[in-house]
């Protein structure tokens, strides 16, 4: 299983990997369609991406009242069966990692689904600011 490791001390804020993960699951550049965002700390000047990190805890899971998330065992990403999320963000507010998001138009959590075990915005950051990590 993997994880994407962030090295947030590289980071330009260049926001590909929004972008990447946008087109690759949109097919459009939107940001908000972005599984991995990045938020800017004005106060130390530095950018940050955040995204899911599959972590022991899974406190997603454990919270969602309507059981819409589970672990891809393929991948050991979170999945989310659409149908069944109301977009309450319960999940959003128990993540210690600020891994997810709810869409702010369909109401749907944004959660890194790891493409299936080869991430793009890992491939395609210039600087090297995402890999990924054996767990
Ligand atoms: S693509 Fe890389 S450098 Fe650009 S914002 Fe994302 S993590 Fe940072
Ligand atoms: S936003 Fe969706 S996935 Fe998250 S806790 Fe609510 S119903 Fe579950």
């Amino acid at each position: 299983m993997i994880k994407i490791a962030i090295n947030s001390d590289i980071c330009t804020g260049c926001r590909v990997c929004e972008l990447t993960c946008a087109f690759i699951h949109t097919r459009s550049f939107t940001p908000e369609n972005s599984r991995i965002h990045v938020e800017k700390d004005e106060f130390n000047g530095k950018d940050i991406p955040y995204v899911c990190i599959q972590c022991e805890e899974k406190y997603c899971i454990e919270n969602c009242p309507t059981g819409a998330l589970e672990i891809d065992i393929q991948t050991g990403a979170i999945k989310v069966d659409e149908e069944s999320c109301i977009g309450c963000g319960v999940c959003v507010r128990v993540c210690p990692y600020n891994g997810a998001r709810v869409h702010k138009k369909n109401k749907k959590v944004l959660i890194c689904d790891l493409c299936n075990g080869d991430p793009e915005c890992v491939k395609k950051c210039p600087v090297g600011a995402l890999s990924l990590e054996q767990i």
